[in-house]
């Protein structure tokens, strides 16, 4: 697992609240949310959307959201369709889209369409939970609460206010904290909505998940955490993937869980479906250098012969988790030396039901590409670096499509030079890490229904045709 800036271990002091407070409201002299609104229940509906995704790509969808259905009354009888259409840049659009209009007309039969101040009540729309309903509460009512994200958790636990990793109970710590400070001092109350959005702030900015600045923080001398300025980082990886690093740390609450929870209603059965790990090797120092390991399954095998996939497979009783397994399977199938590769985090696991599987994508790097070959010729036909951007690559164009097994979307497909074809879940992770590291992914770049008939572009803008899955490859 990757090192970074670590909690204090208990019984470490805790910095003082008040001047980490003051001197976050020096740093950021406006307390504020990312998310653009303008009033009450825009912030509402924004924050609800913004589960599962960021700030940014909610921003770009709320405006003409907004400009067509600007109230609860519109909103309520909205067209689905329409709304999941104009949301699925977020993914999942049909889902947002019910949810956001149940939301709407829940408030106009509870509350005449305006949005209540009421923990309670606001707990109990639809798509609202505690921490939506704390920032409605503390960015437009102006009320002293303490929203608790993953950024507010991280620093909370890096500044020695809390060792949980539970949202409620990290709100409790904190607040406990202050409580327990201003008894002791006269200096002023520090309003708990401020403080969550300047951590959030100093948390994307400063002392982000994978490599805190602590160098350049206005914390590091109250911080229990802080490194050495000198320190070499713990953690030296690239920038380009920083965010997908950030997202696979398995408090992840963004845009990349959700691209890989391809279909929400499996995890019901993800009890009795059997656990697997496929590891992501992704290796350069900077996006033009980056390539990501994948090997041919084996021809002959029953199981999705000639099929490129990432190394990986069942968890077994040895493993001590998902990271483990995913390492194992790539010794096995590609002779991949552990010690050669960082294990950055994993993702949340993808339900493939009609396999019975739950599989965890484990995100790992190396600065070179460490050697790699066929260990078992039954097992695996060949193995092949494919790279993320420029010619022949992941996200050229022209090679990005869709898969069809007669006729149905079985989703992204890549035609890469060498007879090189990728679908299937192997491809939505693929497509997932483009989007990561801020190319444009799929469900973005999908054609219209009158587009897919157009010719297929040359090194074009759109993405081309969708295509059948060779017969030899579906099985
Ligand atoms: S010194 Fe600042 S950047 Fe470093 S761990 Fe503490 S709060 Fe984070």
């Amino acid at each position: 697992m990757p090192t970074t800036a670590a909690a204090p271990a208990s019984g470490c002091p805790s910095a003082p609240l008040r001047q980490v407070a003051a001197r976050l409201a020096a740093a950021y002299p406006i307390a504020r949310t990312e998310l653009e609104y303008s009033s009450a229940f825009e912030l509402l509906v924004a924050t609800v959307l913004s589960a599962q995704t960021t700030d940014q790509r909610v921003n770009a969808v709320t405006g003409e959201l907004f400009s067509r259905w600007p109230d609860a009354s519109a909103l309520a009888s909205a067209d689905e369709d329409g709304l999941a259409a104009l949301l699925r840049p977020l993914g999942m659009g049909p889902t947002r889209a019910h949810r956001i209009r149940s939301l709407a007309a829940q408030l106009l039969e509870r509350h005449s369409g305006e949005v209540p101040e009421d923990q309670q009540a606001l707990e109990a729309l639809s798509g609202v939970g505690r921490k939506t309903a704390l920032v409605v509460r503390g960015v437009w009512f102006g009320q002293d609460a303490l929203a608790v994200d993953t950024h507010v958790m991280r620093l909370a636990a890096r500044l020695g206010w809390t060792s949980s990793r539970d949202a409620q109970r990290v709100e409790k710590d904190v607040l406990a904290q202050r409580e327990r400070e201003t008894t002791d001092s006269a200096v002023p109350y520090t309003d708990g909505a401020d403080l969550s959005l300047r951590l959030i702030l100093h948390g994307r900015r400063v002392c982000t998940a994978r490599a805190p600045q602590c160098g350049r923080c206005v914390l590091a001398d109250l911080c229990p955490a802080a490194q050495e300025p000198d320190a070499p980082q713990a953690l030296s990886v690239p920038a380009f993937l920083a965010d997908l690093a950030a997202r696979a740390d398995g408090s992840a609450t963004d845009g990349m869980q959700e691209l890989l929870h391809r279909d929400e209603a499996a995890l019901v059965d993800a009890p009795s479906m059997r656990h697997s790990a496929v590891l992501v090797l992704i290796t350069g120092t900077s996006l033009v250098q980056a390539r990501v390991l994948l090997h041919e399954r084996g021809r002959t095998l029953r199981s999705q012969p000639g099929q490129f996939a990432l190394p990986g497979g069942g968890v077994e009783p040895q493993d001590a988790d998902a990271m483990a397994t995913a390492l194992r399977e790539a010794r096995e199938e590609v002779g991949l030396d552990p010690e050669q590769v960082q294990v950055l985090g994993a993702f949340a696991p993808v339900p493939m039901p009609h396999r019975g599987r739950l599989v965890t994508p484990v995100l790992a790097w190396a600065s070179q590409q460490p050697p790699v070959s066929v260990v078992d010729p039954i097992e695996v036909e060949r193995v092949v670096w494919v790279p993320l951007v420029g010619e022949g690559s992941l996200s050229e164009l022209g090679r990005r499509g869709g898969g069809l097994l007669d006729g149905r979307s079985v989703g992204p497909l890549f035609d890469l030079p060498d007879d090189v074809l990728v679908w299937g879940l192997t491809a939505f992770i693929l497509d997932a890490v483009l989007a990561g590291v801020g190319l444009p992914g799929w469900a973005q770049l999908t054609p219209t229904p009158q587009d897919a008939d157009a010719p297929a572009p040359r090194g074009g803008r759109v993405l081309r045709a969708p295509q059948e899955i060779p017969a030899h490859l579906r099985r």
